[in-house]
């Protein structure tokens, strides 16, 4: 008996150490796998290392818009801050050369890293694909970098910790927004003391995480996390107490430029949700069935996630569905592209972004064990929002070239 209960224990622990040992290495050797697409040099051109280089580039390609169209306007808009006097949102905008009917709006770095993609991408659109029959309608107005701050720093979030893609709101009431189910991760989602990946909280992340999805859907999760939050300002995905001055900066852009033009779409250019290497089509929710019908018309042929998949979720605050807000007489079509980095539509994928986010959030406020965790959260979170695959980014812009010209043939 007493030698059956020694074989039953010695199988029993065997069998946890392998599943632990198991799910150690699973998790920690797990990787997106690579972007099958052909480096193009010609794409790769419009990538910069820093926000400086990126405000260069696009200012100079959007001075030779004056030299190229009319009444062309250049500015940049300077975001006031506590540490840095040289952040500024730079805009242009080129107004439709014969009749305004449409207007389009690309704006870039809501998210602040990830206007690296973000400018790239309205780069190439100055670059190559704007000529004087484009614009005989539709004008285009240009927004770079609404999170400067953020894109300095390779933080997502601006100098207050804010989402500022859950802070875009005509009315204050969404400051008073109680998500409970953020509350109640709320220990998860912002640990205390210093970060350290290597930890073996850390390591064991998967199965942390497998404990909260026991209890709850994957679905009811994302959505606990990602739709923001206000009550906690250090926490991941904090929307704040209160506009931050972006609001208030960009508003009588957009209603100034706006002006005579019928038809508006904004694309709010996006990274790290996703498929690595596709570029999704995420508008925020649209219940209109006139505005929902005509996005799919400009969009023809493409996928397009309207938020109630079971790969996506619902947020308050963004931008995009703001500017419809701001111009309710406008007809107003809003569109997200997200170009997806780290697989999030899978569970291994989502963990992944997460405790991304986690830690970084967390070496900012608590910070880090050591130099060498700083370099290694640091360049998690870069790699997670602007990959440094050559194949990757030749393909974003390869794709966003195909579907800016869909765009604007069909708009
Ligand atoms: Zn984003």
């Amino acid at each position: 008996m007493k030698k059956f209960l020694k074989i039953g224990t010695f199988i029993l622990v065997s069998l946890v150490v392998f599943i632990l040992a198991f799910v150690y290495i699973s998790y920690n050797t797990w990787s997106p796998g690579e972007v099958k697409a052909t480096v193009d040099p010609s794409a790769l051109t419009y990538y910069q290392n820093s926000y400086a280089e990126c405000r260069e580039s696009f200012r100079k390609l959007a001075e030779e818009m004056i030299f190229k169209f009319d009444s062309v306007e250049v500015f940049p808009i300077r975001v006031n801050s506590r540490t840095d006097n040289d952040l500024t949102i730079d805009v242009c905008y080129i107004p439709a050369q014969k009749e305004k009917s449409n207007l389009l709006i690309l704006s870039s770095g809501s998210h602040g890293v990830e206007g690296f993609v973000g400018s790239a991408v309205q780069q190439m659109v100055m670059k190559e694909l704007l000529n004087k029959e484009l614009v005989a309608e539709t004008g285009v107005l240009f927004i770079h970098a609404i999170n400067p701050y953020g894109f300095r720093n390779f933080r997502r979030v601006s100098e207050n910790n804010i989402d500022l893609n859950r802070n875009f709101e005509v009315a204050t009431d969404l400051f008073s927004l109680k998500n409970q189910g953020y509350s109640d991760l709320y220990g998860f989602l912002n640990p205390e003391g210093k970060a350290n990946p290597e930890s073996l909280k850390n390591r064991f992340f998967l199965l942390a995480a497998l404990h909260k999805l026991v209890k709850e859907s994957k679905k009811s999760l994302r959505q606990a996390i990602m739709q923001g939050q206000y009550q906690y300002e250090q926490g991941l995905y904090y929307g704040g107490q209160s506009f931050e001055p972006q609001v208030s900066l960009i508003a009588p852009v957009l209603k100034h430029y706006s002006g005579n033009y019928r038809k508006i779409m904004d694309i709010d250019l996006h990274s790290g949700y996703g498929e690595l290497g596709v570029l999704h089509l995420f508008p925020d929710p649209v219940k209109d069935v006139k505005v929902k019908t005509a996005v799919e018309q400009v969009f023809a042929g493409h996928r397009i996630d309207w938020g109630d998949s079971d790969d996506f979720y619902t947020t308050y605050g963004g931008f995009s569905d703001y500017i419809g807000k701001l111009l309710p007489d406008k007809f107003y079509m809003p569109m997200v592209f997200e170009f997806g980095t780290l697989n999030s539509q899978t569970t291994i994928g989502i963990l992944h972004s997460l405790q991304n986010m986690i830690l970084e959030n967390q070496g900012v406020h608590y910070g880090y064990s050591s130099d060498w965790t700083k370099e290694e959260i640091f360049m998690n979170f870069r790699e997670m929002y602007c990959p440094s695959s050559l194949a990757w980014r030749s393909k974003a812009i390869n794709d966003s070239r195909y579907m800016m010209e869909t765009v604007f043939r069909n708009f």
